[in-house]
């Protein structure tokens, strides 16, 4: 019997990408294979992990880690499926449990809900390894930080994403260096121009602050150029306090 590590659990309105304002289930999994200057989700893996007990009630039961995924998939169906779009399993990075997720995948697909993956997209061979149990993809591309550069991970995930729906999302600040955007397009561009990809401003933390709407403008018609179909969206979710 495989057992999982997990977050949280929680019911909730998609804040990212176009799916925005979509009801989702959320399983968040905790670690992460990189460390983005930005991030302000806990990766550890905890003694506990919570499921929050009514929608937007912010009450949590705690419960043991690592759950059975028999255990697991109780605890998910205890959520009404029918007013879900889709579970959304993000993270931390959640292609780093392919193994389990390998055999969780199908038995919430058996229950006609979808799977909406979040990934930073820098797993392409564990993601081939789930890939047929996916309906929808949500790859970041990382820009450079840290003189740690994930282009040819990103470019291989993406190639492998195409059989299933995919978009891109980046992340962009004040400080966002032109070159990297140019890089990320190109990136795209070469394996789709069609690609929707999503500028995400980021929202203000630890003194990064989100880009200036001159700069917003700028650079989607930077991407514009080269791609079909550029968005900025900000993180919806935080201005309607959902979780
Ligand atoms: S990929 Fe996500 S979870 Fe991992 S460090 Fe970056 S923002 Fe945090």
């Amino acid at each position: 019997m495989l057992n999982l590590p997990v977050t949280e659990i929680f019911s909730s309105i998609q804040g990212e990408g176009p799916y925005v304002g979509a009801r989702q289930i959320f399983l968040r999994l905790p670690k992460c294979n990189i460390s983005c200057p930005y991030c302000d989700t806990e990766t550890k893996v905890l003694q506990k992990f919570r499921l929050e007990t009514e929608p937007g009630s912010r009450v949590f039961e705690e419960m043991d880690n690592p759950v059975s995924l028999a255990k697991l998939l109780e605890l998910l169906e205890t959520f009404d499926f029918s007013i879900h779009h889709s579970l959304s399993v993000t993270g931390g990075e959640p292609l780093l449990w392919v193994k389990e997720l390998q055999v969780l995948f199908p038995q919430i697909r058996e229950k006609r809900l979808k799977i909406y993956l979040e990934t930073n997209g820098t797993l392409p061979n564990q993601l081939l390894e789930v890939l047929p149990m996916i309906d929808i993809i949500s790859m970041d591309i990382k820009l450079p930080f840290a003189g740690q550069s994930f282009w040819n991970v990103h470019e291989s995930f993406l190639r492998n994403s195409l059989p299933k729906e995919v978009f891109v999302k980046i992340v962009v600040n004040e400080d966002t260096p032109q070159i990297d955007l140019e890089n990320a397009r190109d990136l795209i561009a070469g394996v789709n121009p069609s690609i929707l990809t999503i500028l995400q401003p980021v929202t203000k933390t630890r003194g990064i602050n989100a880009p200036n709407p001159c700069q917003l403008l700028e650079w989607q018609s930077l991407f514009l150029k080269k791609l079909n179909n550029v968005r900025v969206i900000p993180q919806t979710h935080v201005f309607m306090g959902q979780l």
